[in-house]
C-alpha cells in the first residue's frame, strides 16, 4: 500500500507551489500583444514589482529563468576585461561567478563555504587591496538556495562605503524575493535580481532585474551589453514590445498580476513573518531529530545566518537519500535534492517558499518523521510537538 495519493507537495526550492488563483488567471485564450488587455494590465505590475523590492527605481523583466538573470545583470553591469568580487556561500554564488566568467569578466572570488555568512571584514579588505579600482560590482547571493545561508545586506553595502570603494552592490535575490525581508533601496543595493518560480508562485520564466539610476549612469558605456539583455528599454519602452524585445510573456503576465495581488492582500510584512515562522518549525523539528542522532543537523548553525524560504539539513549517507525517495513515493511529499553538498545524497533541503502556511509545512515535517521511523534512521523526539508550538505561538 502506498499512502502517497491525493494532492502531491512540492516542498523544493523552486518551481514552488502555485496557487490556484494563479493557474485560473492562465487560463484564457491569447492576448492581442499590441494593444489592449495585456498592455493595460502590464502597466499595473511596474508600481507593484518596484514595492516588493523595496525600491523606486528602476526594473525590467526578462523572459528567463534565474541564470537568465545572471547574464542580464552582467551583460549591464561590465565590459569585457572589468573585475567582479563574487561573495560565494554555496552553489549559486559559484554559479554567477562563472557566468560572469564566461562573458569575458575577470572574477575575486572570496569562498565562504557553505554554512556561513559572508563576513563583510573580508568584503572591505579585498575593496581595499585594489588600488587600481579594477572592481567594477560586488556580487552577492541574498540566501545561497544550495546552503540556506542568508547574508547580511545592510553589512555588505557598509563594508564597501568602510573601503572608500565605487564598486557597485549586485545581490541574488531569486530564493527571497517575497520571502525575506529586503529592501533594496534603504539597504543601498545598486542591483537586484529575482525570478518567477520561488516566493513569486508564478511559473518559471521570468527573471527581473531591479537597478538604480547610479547602476545605469556608472555602466552606460558596457561594453557586453546586446540588445535582448539592454535593461534600459525594458524599463522604458517607447513600445509595449520593447519590454519584452520581442512577443510579450503572455500568460506568465496574467499569472504574475495575481501573485502580486495575493501577496498585497496579505501585506508583505505579514508575508515575511509568515515564512520567518514557518522556516523556525523546521529548525526546531531538525535540531529535534538531530538530539538523537549526531548525523541529523542543521547546515546553518547561526539562526541569524539562515533562510527563511528554504533549508538544508545533513541527514548521513545515504539516509537523506532514502528518507526523500521514501517521503515522496510512500507520502506525496517531495523534498529537495542535496545541492553543492559532499556527500550529496547525505544532505536534503526542504522548501518553505511562497505559497505554504502552517499545514503544508507541518504535513512535511510529519512525513519526515514517519520516514525517519519506517526507514529505521535514528532520531530525536519532540520533533512535531516542537514544530507545533512554534505555530501555536506564531499564530
Ligand atoms: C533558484 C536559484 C537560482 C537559479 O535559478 P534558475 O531559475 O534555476 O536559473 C539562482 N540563485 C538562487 C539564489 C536561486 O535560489
Amino acid at each position: 500500500m502506498t499512502l502517497a495519493n491525493g494532492r502531491p507537495y512540492l516542498a523544493i526550492p523552486g518551481p514552488s507551489v502555485m496557487p490556484d488563483r494563479v493557474l485560473a488567471a492562465m487560463q484564457r485564450p491569447s492576448p492581442n500583444i499590441y494593444e489592449g488587455p495585456l498592455a493595460d494590465l502590464t502597466e499595473t505590475l511596474w508600481p507593484d514589482l518596484r514595492a516588493l523590492a523595496g525600491t523606486a527605481e528602476n526594473v525590467a523583466i526578462f523572459i528567463a529563468n534565474g541564470h537568465g538573470t545572471w547574464e542580464a545583470a552582467n551583460a549591464n553591469l561590465f565590459s569585457r576585461g572589468d573585475k567582479a568580487l563574487v561573495l560565494a556561500t554555496g552553489r549559486f554564488g559559484h554559479g554567477w561567478a562563472e557566468s560572469a566568467r564566461a562573458m569575458g569578466v575577470e572574477v575575486e572570488m572570496i569562498d565562504f563555504g557553505t554554512s556561513t555568512a559572508i563576513d563583510p571584514a573580508r568584503l572591505e579588505a579585498a575593496l581595499r587591496a585594489d588600488t587600481e579600482g579594477r572592481i567594477r560590482a560586488v556580487l552577492a547571493t541574498h540566501v545561497d538556495t544550495s546552503s540556506s545561508v542568508k547574508s547580511d545586506v545592510p553589512a555588505l553595502r557598509a563594508a564597501i562605503d568602510a573601503a572608500g570603494h565605487p564598486a557597485l552592490l549586485a545581490v541574488d535575490c531569486i530564493a527571497t524575493m517575497g520571502c525575506d525581508e529586503y529592501r533594496m533601496d534603504a539597504w543601498g543595493v545598486d542591483v537586484t535580481v529575482a525570478a518567477s518560480q520561488k516566493g513569486l508562485m508564478t511559473p518559471p520564466g521570468l527573471g527581473f532585474v531591479w537597478f538604480s539610476e547610479k547602476a545605469r549612469a556608472v555602466t552606460a558605456r558596457s561594453d557586453l551589453r546586446t540588445p535582448y539583455w539592454d535593461w534600459g528599454p525594458r524599463a522604458d519602452a517607447a513600445e509595449f514590445w520593447q519590454y519584452w524585445a520581442g512577443t510579450a510573456p503572455t500568460h506568465h503576465l496574467f499569472a504574475l498580476r495575481e501573485a502580486l495581488d495575493m501577496i498585497g492582500e496579505e501585506g508583505l510584512p505579514n508575508v515575511w513573518n509568515l515564512h520567518k515562522a514557518l522556516a523556525r518549525t523546521v529548525h526546531v523539528a531538525i535540531d529535534a531529530w538531530g538530539a538523537g542522532n549526531p548525523a541529523i543537523a542543521l547546515n546553518v548553525a547561526d539562526p541569524a545566518a539562515r533562510g527563511h524560504s528554504v533549508t538544508a539539513a545533513r541527514f548521513g549517507s545515504p539516509d537523506a537519500a532514502r528518507l526523500r525517495q521514501w517521503t515522496e513515493t510512500e507520502a506525496g511529499v517531495t523534498l529537495g535534492i542535496g545541492l553543492g553538498q559532499v556527500p550529496a545524497d547525505g544532505w536534503l533541503r526542504v522548501a518553505h517558499m511562497g505559497h505554504v502556511n502552517a499545514h503544508m509545512t507541518l504535513g512535511a515535517l510529519a512525513v519526515m518523521e514517519a520516514g525517519l521511523k519506517a526507514l529505521g534512521i535514528p532520531h530525536g523526539q519532540g520533533a512535531l510537538s516542537a514544530a507545533a508550538a512554534v505555530v501555536a505561538a506564531e499564530a
